[in-house]
């Protein structure tokens, strides 16, 4: 796994620490692009769900998922389906072709008991955690038989009709800050920005 290791290695880089919820999120991305057989999404050909929710452990997993699958909140092709879950669904858009991918059980017990998680769970931050810790943790998810960490589902068709997104950025003509266009709100001949609106949203 000589060129993955170099992706994982590149994924961490990008996420700022070593973790083991990052860890699951590229070999769960992998896992996705290989069972559809596509590459990295460069631009938007692929789109991701991601079932992680807010302000729980493990949603260092959505980092995982981005850097190795390209489908990246700045780019817009991927949201989250908050279920609190290590799963994950990608799209081949062309073709609708999907597949749904989760990071199993198996390990839970490990890294609960690893050095790495009994100083997050005594509040230390991910990135103060010793190196070799961090390293023990990463080596225990990357390692571990796929046939036991990784459930691959079978590939289905996923029913969405994809909407092409709108280009360009116009001044507001209240505030003068460039705002996307489909961001205008139209005030008698003006077009303006939300806060410079009268609307929510
Ligand atoms: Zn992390
Ligand atoms: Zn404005």
């Amino acid at each position: 796994m000589t060129g993955e290791r170099e992706i994982l290695n590149k994924a961490l880089e990008f996420h700022g620490h070593r973790c083991w919820a990052s860890v699951a999120g590229v070999r769960v991305g992998l896992a996705a692009l290989n069972k559809l057989g596509v590459k990295r999404s460069g631009g938007t050909q692929l789109y991701g769900i991601v079932e992680i929710g807010e302000d729980h452990g493990g949603m260092c997993f959505a980092d995982g998922i981005q850097y190795t699958t390209g489908c990246t909140f700045g780019k817009g092709n991927i949201r989250k389906n908050p279920l609190g879950k290590l799963g994950f669904t990608l799209i081949e858009k062309a073709t609708n072709r999907a597949v749904r991918v989760v990071f199993t059980a198996k390990l839970q017990p490990q890294i609960a008991a690893s050095a790495f998680m009994q100083k997050r769970s005594a509040g230390i931050s991910a990135d103060e955690i010793p190196e070799a810790e961090q390293l023990e943790l990463v080596d225990l998810v990357w390692n571990a038989p796929a046939e036991e960490t990784i459930k691959v589902g079978e590939i289905f068709q996923y029913d969405e009709r994809w909407v092409p997104e709108v280009m360009g950025f116009k001044p507001c003509d209240n505030c003068g800050e460039l705002t996307a266009l489909a961001y205008l709100r139209v005030v008698g001949q003006r077009h303006v920005c939300i806060p410079c609106s009268d609307y929510d949203r």
